[in-house]
This record gives C-alpha cells, structure tokens and sequence, in this order.
C-alpha cells in the first residue's frame, strides 16, 4: 500500500505479485471531526431503536454477503496474500455466522432483573455512543465484521479505520453493509495510523482495536486523557507444547497447520513448541515431513497453501528474526530462506532459546521454533517466560494431565489437543499484553454497551 503526495490515493498492491490492483481516496485528516459529528448526529436515531431493531436491518446483509463471498473472497486474497479458498472461507464465514451472532448479541443486550427485599432494578445495556473500529489486515473481512457488529447492534455508530494494506476488500465490506444501513451509522475511514490517531483523538466514546501490542500502547496513551473507553485486541506468542504421551501426528499436523496458515500471519499462530526431549526426534521428523509436503506460491493458483507476507516490510522483520535465530546457534530444519518478492519459506528452527528475539517478539510469519524440555515443570516456564498472552495449546494423551499442564499457562484461550478456539458462545480473549477488553460470546458483546442500572423501591 503506497500513497502519493499529488494524489492522495491509498494503492493496494498484490503482495504475490507486486501489481497494483486499485486504490481508495486517503480520508483527509480534516474531515474527521466532521465524519464524526455526523456520526453523533446518526446516532440519536440508530441509538433510538431497540437492540432486535437494530438486529434486524442487519439481517439481510447475511444473504449479500453469502453472494458476494467469491467476489469479496478473491479480492482479499489479492489484496493480501491469502489463499483463495482461504479468504472466500473467511467470507462464507461471516456470511453465514451473520444471523446466529446477531441472536446472540440481542440476547447478551436483553435487560436483566435483579431483586432484593427492598429495591427493584433492571440492568439495561444502553449504546456508548460513537465508535471507532481500528482494524488489521490479516483477516481483511473478519476483523471488521467483528468489532463492527457488536457495536451497530448495541446502538452505537461506527467509523471503520481499515489497515491501509486492505483498504480495496474493507471497502466493498462496509459498502454492503451500507446498502441496509441509514446514513452516518457506518462511515468507513481510509488510512494509516496518522488517520487511526486522529479517530482517537476525536470525539468517539469507544475505540474498538484489534492489531499490534505497539500501536494498543499508543491507543491507550492516547484514549486516556479523555477517559475513552477501549477495546484492545494485540498480538500472541502462542506456545504449543508437546507432553512425552503426545500422538505425534496429531501434535505435528496442529503445529505446522497453526505456524504456517494464513504464511504465519494470525494472532494465535503457534511460534513457539516446546517438546519433550524424549520425543524431540520423531516429533521433529513429522513436522519436517508434513512441512516438505506444503505448496507455497501465488495464493490463486490450485493447491497452494501458504502465500506472501503481506507486504515486503513484514517480510523483512520476518526475515531478520530469522538470520539473528541462524547466526545465534539455531539449526534450520526447513526453509530457512525468504524467496524472490514477497515470499518467505515455511521455516523450522530447532535448538533455539530465550535470548533470541524470535522466541521473545511475535513474529507474524511462517516461522516454527523448537525447543526440548526435560520437565513438565520447565515446559510451563518456557510457555509462561512471555509478555503475551493470547492462546496456547497443549497435546497429551492423558487428557486430564494435559488440562493441569493447560490450566497452568497463563494465557487467555488454552486447547488441549487443539487449537485456542473455543465453542460456540465463547469469548476471544487474550491476558497480559494480549490485551484487555475482547470481543464474542455474550460477555464479549456486552462490552459494547454502557450497562446503566434502574431501581426503585418495592
Ligand atoms: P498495526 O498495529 O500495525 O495496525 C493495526 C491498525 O492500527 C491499522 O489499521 C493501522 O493503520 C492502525 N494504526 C496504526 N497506528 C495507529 C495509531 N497510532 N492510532 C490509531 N490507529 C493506528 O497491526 P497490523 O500490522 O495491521 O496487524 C498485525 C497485528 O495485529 C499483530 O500484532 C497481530 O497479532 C494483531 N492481531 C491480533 C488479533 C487478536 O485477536 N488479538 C487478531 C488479529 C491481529
């Protein structure tokens, strides 16, 4: 993503590549105090409906969404590097999430009665007011579709700040969603952090972010003076670890699944495994092989599962974690390389430790690092030794052993022979500087509302 000085155009490149594929007008700084009066203006009305209301002319954007999912599918994945089936999943998925989550988030705002001998009181979950949606570019379509919608349902209006790297696909997104909205309840905002500071420093009520720990810090510095409040969603070092009863297929198939979808660029991506010395071996070989066996390439082409870094910056941090790992001792199982324009191999690090910045810092690539433990002691120590805190998991046959190992790591979702994700109705959450305030399932959704208690006297 480029802008120029003469035309000030946000570009979106194809990170695969390197074509330009279109471009949105930059949103002048200027007019964001204005974009968000306006906001205000909308919200007296939008604010006045009730949550099934508001729920419900939201409900047909779940029938435009399914139509465009190819269209909006293939524009992300050109926009980002994703896979194709990949981004067009990611659209399906909002599309079809979209009417049970709105059921939800009714549900989680409906009044609640609380009574005692004396007093009478109805907890309402009453709009915030104006809200301004700060979003990555990893999942171009969910991220928006996750803080946007809890926060429409709840009364609030939004102004969405999309990451400049997709911009085109963010775009289309809030465009459909226009179709069915009044006016001024979404405005879509377009730029870089210099338009995310502004929206901040504006009159908004909520700030809903999802990105990296650095730019939260800068939110939150930020949202304080005006007492702002804040919905920070930052970034993971997610730990995996292997216990010595582990099925290794199983704990080898999850590993390079979860290090290298999306090329290593998701919040809970694993980056860090730590195995049993007993079992370091075999588990290696399994990870080695599965890994060999993935196609890497242009993401629209058949059978390729993992694409570019998004850009050639994140190319570059990925890539110097890497050469720091090699030149500080560690032995390069797979990839190890970057690749001509974007790309970076599927890459496996083993006999790595803490002293190197690529088990300390999230690196946000198709990056695995691989380090033994002789106990289980020592293997919650390594999982815990991290500022984040965001997901983890742990394999181990002996499920209830796994769970103590599990229940030990100080992370917000933990899986016990899976992924983070939890069921249905379960919150996103991360614990330390993984952020605070989440998003999804009922606890989620209430935290984009103002909770305001009525009382009287029985
Ligand atoms: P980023 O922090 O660089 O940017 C995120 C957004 O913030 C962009 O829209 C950007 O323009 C905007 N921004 C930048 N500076 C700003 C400022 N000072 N004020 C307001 N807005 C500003 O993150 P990224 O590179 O787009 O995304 C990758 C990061 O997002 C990773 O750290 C990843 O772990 C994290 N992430 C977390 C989750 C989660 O659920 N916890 C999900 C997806 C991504």
């Amino acid at each position: 993503m480029s802008a120029s000085a003469s035309h000030p155009q946000l570009v979106s490149i194809d990170p695969a590549t390197g074509e330009a594929i279109g471009s949105v007008p930059v949103t002048a700084i200027e007019s964001i105090p204005r974009l968000v009066f306006q906001a205000r203006e909308a919200q007296r009305g939008w604010g006045a409906l009730t949550h099934a209301q508001r729920a419900e002319v939201l409900r047909p954007a779940a029938a435009r969404l399914k139509a465009e999912a190819r269209r909006l599918g293939e524009l992300a994945s050109r926009e980002m590097g994703k896979p194709l089936p990949e981004a067009i999943g990611e659209a399906n998925y909002c599309a079809d999430g979209l009417a049970g989550e709105l059921d939800e988030i009714v549900a989680a705002l409906a009044d609640v009665v609380r009574e005692d001998a004396r007093v009478a009181s109805t907890l309402r979950h009453a709009p915030l007011g104006v809200c301004a949606a700060i979003t990555p570019w990893n999942f171009p379509l969910l991220m928006p579709h996750q803080s946007v919608i809890p926060a429409l349902v709840a009364g609030n209006t939004v102004l969405l700040k999309p990451s400049e790297e997709t911009t085109l696909v963010a775009c289309e997104y809030a465009k459909i969603l226009n179709e069915f909205l009044p006016p001024s309840v979404l405005t879509p905002v377009f730029g870089d952090g210099a338009q995310g500071r502004a929206l901040v420093l504006a009159d908004v009520n909520l700030i809903v972010f999802t990105g990296s720990r650095e730019t939260g810090k800068r939110i939150l510095a930020d949202a304080g003076p005006g007492l702002k409040r804040v919905i920070l969603e930052l970034g993971g070092k997610d730990p995996l670890v292997v216990l010595d009863d582990a099925d290794l297929d199983a704990a080898a198939a999850f590993a390079v699944r979860n290090s290298f979808r999306n090329a290593g660029q998701v919040c809970v991506s694993t980056e860090r495994i730590y195995v049993d010395a007993r079992v370091r071996e075999p588990f290696l070989r399994r990870m080695v092989e599965r890994t060999s066996a993935l196609k890497q390439g242009n993401p629209r082409e058949s059978g390729v599962t993992v694409g570019p870094m998004v850009s050639a910056r994140q190319k570059a941090k990925v890539v110097a974690q890497i050469d720091a790992a090699i030149a500080a001792g560690a032995t390069v199982l797979a990839g190890g390389e970057s690749r001509e324009g974007n790309f970076v191999a599927p890459t496996i690090l083993a006999d790595v430790d803490h002293s190197m910045e690529v088990m300390r810092e999230e690196t946000f690539g198709p990056v695995a690092c691989v380090q033994a433990f002789a106990t289980v002691d020592e293997a919650i120590r390594l999982a815990n030794d991290t500022p984040f805190g965001l997901g983890a998991a742990v394999f181990g046959a002996d499920v209830a052993r796994a769970g103590e190992v599990a229940a030990r790591i100080h992370a917000g979702m933990v899986g016990i022979n899976q992924g983070c994700g939890g069921a249905d109705g379960c919150p996103w959450v991360g614990a330390k500087d993984s952020g605070y305030g989440f998003h999804s399932g009922p606890e989620g959704h209430r935290q984009f509302a103002q909770v305001r208690v009525l009382s009287r006297p029985k």
